[in-house]
């Protein structure tokens, strides 16, 4: 495991505020609590301990366990909180405030605490373990980016506001890093042959996104690690190899997180590129909404998801007429209004900017557009609804009695489920009054035709025709084929066996490195605090002493946590001097897997207590049989 305890490891050493431990090693574990209330060196005396020169002769044969002060609670700092920041909404933005995993510095930047960056840097290291399991090498690139090559993939523009930008003092364009798709491909130029391929290559490092609102403590934040991973192949077979091998990593990845995070058909939105799956955790504190069909399994961001609609049988009225419709602005009114038509019957015409082009985009009364689905189809980069006087100015009337019929020069983009109907009523682009009779072939210059409406729980699978439900989730991972949209724009390419120029077909894969903490606290809680999965938790076991007064008790802890440390678990001695309920407050809010108290009366018959976390069910074991049994727990669970 990356960051399991190295007992032996000598340079922990110059971590410790003295080195005396390591004379108390072994022999006499009960000895520590002299250390604890020793006077700690100087710090002259330890900048003179950390030269190995200058180690006792202990630390140069290293074979000799050394207690680390760190994971004694006495001297961490873990600062707990007896509330929940008022501000808070997210349970994982909570909890890890509350048990001293994070502080915010400002709005979307926070501070990883040592428990903290204890659990991100064990999500870090799973996610490093699969990556390497396929064949992945690792990468660090530069935050920083000079702004040509982002023009260069023409992504300059597209990334928009979400990009920090800044100039230095020669005035050159820089930008901090959101992805790194041009920097990897930029790379990607030395590989000149076909015999070079495939490669994967990946980096685990800082991103920036100027997120307009950010919120939910580390689920939407401007600056978080991400794992990014690219992949190079000669062709379409390749890069669909590899995506199936990220497939299958990121399944491995989540399944050891315990994350039961789903794959979804997803909008590849500014990526570009053709395949794209999202990795989906349910959760209340999400911002995605995924469209899942129970019965077949069939799975998709709701920006992306398509259902089955039952027909509507088109009202009997071919003449197309103008009516008046005083006060009506809305479809339920005008389903209510003399002369007017049901929902279904109507056609919902919203008037959007594409990149500086009005545009309209119609669905059926009762849907919702989708505006990611409109822009995944235009491709447009910048897109918004028009302002109440762009409206007036290009079709002559406000929101409300806006309508398609007889538009002509304004490209018309329909919902495929208007498409043949007849019937209808919709705003005649003249402040109180409707059409009725609308015709969609003969009375609109419907430009094309794509899927724009948003999918509704209730409504029937494609696949099989049973109820669609959608859940809320938070995004953990994303696949993306990328095809040869950088490579091309870059120049990256290799002459293949015929000695032609090949542009490389690439994919990119992302997996955050925070949001899969974050994911792990919403999914894994209860009322009391958190509940960490083993493979992530800060610690893995927790050894209680109830009372310090006890010497047995202190004695008994302090060689039980140097075993359990031997034995390779990540173990945290609770030694404060606080009251039994307080330290067990404290563990159960932090979430550590196993606590094992120590308290004088079971002592006496030569027992501990034991209290998984998860269960809160706690038994009395013998002090003899109880490494083992712990060691037994978080082998299996890791
Ligand atoms: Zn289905």
């Amino acid at each position: 495991m990356w960051f399991s305890s190295t007992p032996a490891a000598p340079r922990r050493c110059s971590l410790t505020s003295s080195c005396d431990d390591a004379e108390d090693v072994g022999a006499n574990p009960a000895g520590i609590l002299r250390e604890q209330s020793a006077t700690p060196a100087s710090p002259a005396a330890t900048l003179a301990m950390s030269t190995k020169d200058n180690l006792p002769e202990d630390h140069r044969l290293a074979n000799k366990p050394v207690p680390f002060r760190t994971m004694r609670w006495s001297n961490l700092f873990i600062p707990t909180l007896r509330d929940a920041p008022a501000d808070a909404e997210a349970v994982s933005h909570k909890l890890l405030v509350q048990g001293g995993f994070i502080r915010q510095l400002h709005a979307g930047h926070y501070s990883l605490l040592p428990l903290g960056f204890r659990v991100h840097e064990k999500v870090a290291a799973v996610v490093r373990s699969e990556m390497d399991a396929i064949g992945a090498q690792e990468f660090r690139l530069p935050a920083m980016h000079p702004a040509a090559i982002w023009k260069k993939s023409g992504r300059w523009d597209v990334m928009g506001d979400e990009m920090f930008r800044l100039i230095d003092r020669k005035g050159a364009e820089t930008a901090l890093g959101m992805t790194h798709e041009e920097i990897f491909t930029d790379l990607a130029l030395e590989i000149t042959s076909y015999k070079a391929l495939p490669q994967i290559w990946y980096q685990i490092q800082t991103k920036f996104r100027d997120e307009p609102r950010p919120k939910s403590g580390l689920l939407r934040v401007r600056e978080f690690d991400m794992k990014d991973s690219y992949s190079f192949d000669i062709d379409d077979a390749g890069l669909d190899i590899n995506f199936d091998r990220h497939h299958d990593a990121y399944v491995r990845i989540f399944d050891r997180l315990s994350l039961p995070a789903m794959p979804v058909q997803a909008s590849s939105g500014a990526m570009g590129g053709s395949g794209s799956i999202e990795f989906m955790v349910p959760s209340p504190a999400g911002e995605d909404d995924v469209v899942r069909c129970a019965a077949c399994g069939y799975a998709a961001n709701v920006e992306r998801a398509t259902s089955a609609l039952p027909p509507i049988p088109d009202r009997d009225i071919a003449e197309l007429t103008k009516f008046p419709t005083p006060g009506v602005r809305t479809i339920a009114a005008l389903a209510k209004a003399e002369g007017g038509a049901g929902a279904v019957h109507q056609i919902k015409t919203m008037v959007m900017v594409l990149d500086d082009a009005i545009t309209l985009a119609l669905v059926r009364g009762d849907h919702q557009l989708n505006v990611q689905k409109l822009q995944d189809h235009t491709g447009a980069i910048d897109i918004r609804p028009a302002t109440p006087e762009e409206t007036v100015e290009h079709l002559g009337a406000s929101p409300g009695s806006l309508g398609p019929v007889q538009v002509d020069g304004i490209r018309i983009i329909a919902d495929p489920s208007l498409e043949g109907r007849s019937g209808l009523a919709t705003g005649a682009n003249e402040d109180d009054w409707h059409w009725s009779g609308v015709d969609i072939a003969r009375d609109i210059n419907v430009t094309e035709f794509a899927d724009l409406r948003e999918v509704r729980a209730g409504e029937s699978c494609s696949n099989c025709g049973e109820k669609l439900e959608i859940v809320r989730c938070i995004e953990a991972g994303h696949i993306f084929k990328l095809g040869t949209k950088y490579s091309e724009v870059l120049g990256a390419h290799v002459l293949d066996p015929d000695g032609e120029k090949r542009h490389l077909v690439m994919g990119s894969y992302g997996i955050g490195i925070g949001r899969g903490m974050a994911a792990a606290a919403e999914t894994h809680h209860d009322d009391n605090g958190l509940i960490w999965p083993v493979s992530i938790a800060p610690y893995e076991a927790v050894i209680t002493i109830v009372s310090l007064k006890d010497e047995a008790s202190v004695t008994a802890g302090e060689a039980l946590y140097n075993e359990l440390q031997q034995r390779g678990i990540d173990v945290i001695l609770d030694d404060r001097d606080a009251r039994a309920g307080v330290k067990f407050a404290d563990a159960e809010l932090i979430g550590i897997p196993y606590r094992v108290t120590i308290g004088p009366k079971a002592l006496v018959d030569g027992e501990v207590e034991f209290t998984p976390r998860a269960t809160g069910e706690t038994s009395r074991v013998g002090i003899d049989a109880i490494v083992d049994q712990i060691v037994a727990e978080i082998t299996t669970a890791r």
